[in-house]
């Protein structure tokens, strides 16, 4: 091999990982539902994504929808309505992707099983974020696994995409934020739990990490 070949292959931390075009489709169409064609048309803009405006990625599983790609979307949202307004944007565009989860991979999900409804509440939220974080793990680049605690889950993102490639100084991943929101809820029956980013891989940090209470707020 040559010296030139041997320089233009990419190292670890240069890799590319990617998302299946399908979720990348979801993504979009949950922004869409928060903020309308024209502001996700808006938001492509600034993150440099022109090729993607009025031009979703297709309803396949190939893995084509990057990471870097996921993440300028988010830091656009964060320049286009400041740090507040951008977090609560993304929150709501996670809750919103939740919908299209069910619709697409819910199967998978399994939290449709009658044997799954008939869990004790605490049991079905074990189930429910381990089957969130399989269907990332063999669908996608990103690696999460879920840690069960006396109190709480912890929700970790060790390949996240959210904040690929990001420096932030507190955590950024409002959009996981917001789809875990919607599960848990949904999953419940309507309840809502505290769930806080605690570490952010874009701060620093080696993962990021959500907290789950297992007893809800109300
Ligand atoms: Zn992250």
């Amino acid at each position: 091999m040559s010296e030139h070949a041997q320089g233009s292959t990419p190292s670890p931390q240069e890799a590319t990982y990617y998302w299946p075009n399908q979720m990348g489709r979801m993504l979009l169409l949950a922004l869409e539902d928060v903020m309308g064609r024209n502001g996700v048309n808006a938001v492509l803009n600034l993150a440099k994504l022109r090729h993607r405006v009025n031009n979703y990625p297709p309803n396949n599983l190939e893995l084509e929808f990057s990471f870097d790609e996921l993440s300028a979307i988010m830091q656009a949202l964060e320049e286009m309505y400041g740090p507040r307004g951008g977090r609560n944007l993304a929150i709501r565009m996670g809750r919103a992707g939740f919908k299209y989860a069910l619709r697409d991979f819910g199967a998978l999900l399994g939290l449709s099983d009658l044997a799954f409804r008939l869990l004790p509440l605490g049991m079905k939220l074990k189930v429910g974020l381990n089957a969130m974080a399989d269907t990332f793990n063999n669908f996608t680049d990103q690696r999460v696994h879920v840690e069960d605690e006396t109190d709480r889950f912890v929700y970790r993102i060790d390949r996240c995409p959210v904040c690929w490639g990001r420096q932030v100084d507190a955590p950024c991943c409002h959009a996981a934020t917001g789809l875990l929101q919607e599960m848990v809820y949904w999953i419940s029956g309507g309840k809502s739990f505290n769930i806080e980013q605690i570490s952010c891989a874009a701060a620093g940090d080696s993962a990021c990490d959500f907290v789950i209470d297992k007893r809800p707020l109300d």
